[in-house]
Order: structure tokens, then sequence, then C-alpha cells
């Protein structure tokens, strides 16, 4: 999706469900990364909308350098844990790619124009879903997520 905040849906309830496993901040944090790039395209910068960032490659490589900067300023991260405990690099490297790969995979359903295996060309999933198919199931998974988060909260 061009930059929306649709994204936070899914990842919201992903990352609340997991939350034992996957930490939550740098998951909802990773979920949004690949829009960066159509946040630049709709600025006006010379960026694709669904560019490498959109691929499996390129979110992979954003992730990884997200992961290792929630890593070292982990303390930031930390406050907004749904589980608390202290994490090794490696969940901070799987959440950032679990999180920023949810996104990749989201999008590749819905948009030709994303070649989500890079550097192969295509999207064999395009045209799965609608983009108010998407947006819908976005949102239905945002108070999903959002009653599990309250759930966490509670406990
Ligand atoms: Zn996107």
């Amino acid at each position: 999706m061009p930059f929306t905040p649709y994204h936070a849906g899914p990842a919201l309830f992903f990352a609340a469900a997991l939350s034992p496993i996957v930490s939550f901040p740098v998951f909802l944090a990773a979920s949004l990364l690949p829009d960066l790039e159509g946040l630049l395209w709709t600025l006006g910068f010379d960026a694709q909308q669904h560019g490498l960032l959109h691929s499996y490659f390129g979110a992979l490589v954003i992730a990884l350098l997200l992961g290792f900067v929630a890593f070292k300023y982990r303390s930031l991260f930390d406050r907004f844990e749904l589980f608390q405990r202290k994490r090794p690099l490696r969940d901070y490297l799987f959440s950032a790619v679990a999180g920023a790969w949810l996104h990749v995979f989201i999008d590749s359903l819905v948009y030709a124009d994303q070649n989500p295996f890079l550097p192969f060309k295509g999207n064999p999933l395009a045209g799965f879903a609608t983009y108010e198919v998407a947006a819908v199931a976005c949102v239905l998974f945002a108070l999903a997520g959002l009653m599990l988060y309250l759930a966490e909260k509670q406990k």
C-alpha cells in the first residue's frame, strides 16, 4: 500500500499474539519500514512506490539494520514491550525481519507493480486481494490486535 497506517493493524495483531517470542515495538516499527519508499514517492522524490524495500531481500536488509539499531538502543524499545524479558540480539533481528516481511507479503497480495522476489521480476500473488479487501482485513486485524494488546497489558 502507499504510505498508509493500514499495515499497523496486522502488525499489532501478530506482534501482540507473538509477544513472548518477538519484540512488540520492533515488530511494529519494522512492519512500517517498507513504506518509507512510498513516503518518499508521496513527497515527490524519485522513488518507486513498491520498489526494493517491497521485496523480501530489500526488506530483509533494512529490517536487519533496524534490528541492530533496536538492540543497541534497546532501553528505548524495551519500555514498549508487552512481555518483559532480557532479549538476545537474535530476538530483535527476528522481530524486525518478521514485521517487514509481513508488510511485503500483504502488499504482494494486491500490487502487480511489486516484485517481492527480487532479483526475479513479477508478482505471482498480485490480484489475490483488492485494495479495499486488504484495507478492511487490516482494520479487522487492528481491532483484534487491539483486544489482544489490551488483554496482554492487563496480565
Ligand atoms: Zn507497502
